[in-house]
């Protein structure tokens, strides 16, 4: 069965460029996806990211992926015209069965909505701004998860009704 789940994750990079905080995530989530046996993971450097996964999920106690389930790694169209030409093939949502015309570009939908916490964000200390930026991201999240089933039905009536008429 293939699915698709929309997640957003801001990965920080600490201690140089660890993908603990990506792993982590990502591993949370699919747990809540057990019984697909594919799934598609948009990430910006999903190209560097996923080559690694696997072994790091092997060799952390904390890590799981759920049993029978196959990963796809994509990079959104946006980012992906920054990476080397050969990621284009490998990467591309273009070229993934079942994909559609996503453009993998979720987060930056958000930046609109963070830029108006900016005021006040900007003069707090960095624990008071991580936890209201993660607070406020947690919010959309929610508010995306369960409008989906608006947004879907929205999103095939707007396509049957342009086909329908053009
Ligand atoms: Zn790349």
């Amino acid at each position: 069965m293939l699915g698709s789940a929309y997640f957003y994750f801001c990965n920080q990079q600490l201690n140089g460029f660890r993908y603990v905080n990506m792993d982590y995530g990502i591993c949370q989530a699919l747990g809540f996806m057990a019984g697909l046996t594919t799934v598609i993971i948009m990430y910006d450097i999903a190209c560097q990211w996923f080559v690694n996964f696997h072994k790091r999920v092997k060799t952390t106690p904390t890590l799981h992926v759920p049993k029978d389930m196959s990963l796809t790694p994509a990079v959104g169209k946006f980012h992906l015209g920054a990476h080397i030409d050969s990621c284009f093939a490998l990467f591309s949502l273009n070229f993934i069965q079942g994909a559609g015309q996503l453009d993998g570009e979720i987060i930056e939908t958000l930046w609109s909505l963070l830029d108006r916490s900016a005021s006040s964000t900007r003069v707090m200390s960095a624990a008071a701004r991580q936890e209201t930026i993660d607070k406020i991201m947690n919010d959309v999240n929610w508010r995306k998860t369960v409008g989906m089933g608006e947004i879907t039905l929205h999103c095939h009536c707007s396509h049957l009704y342009a086909n329908f008429y053009f």
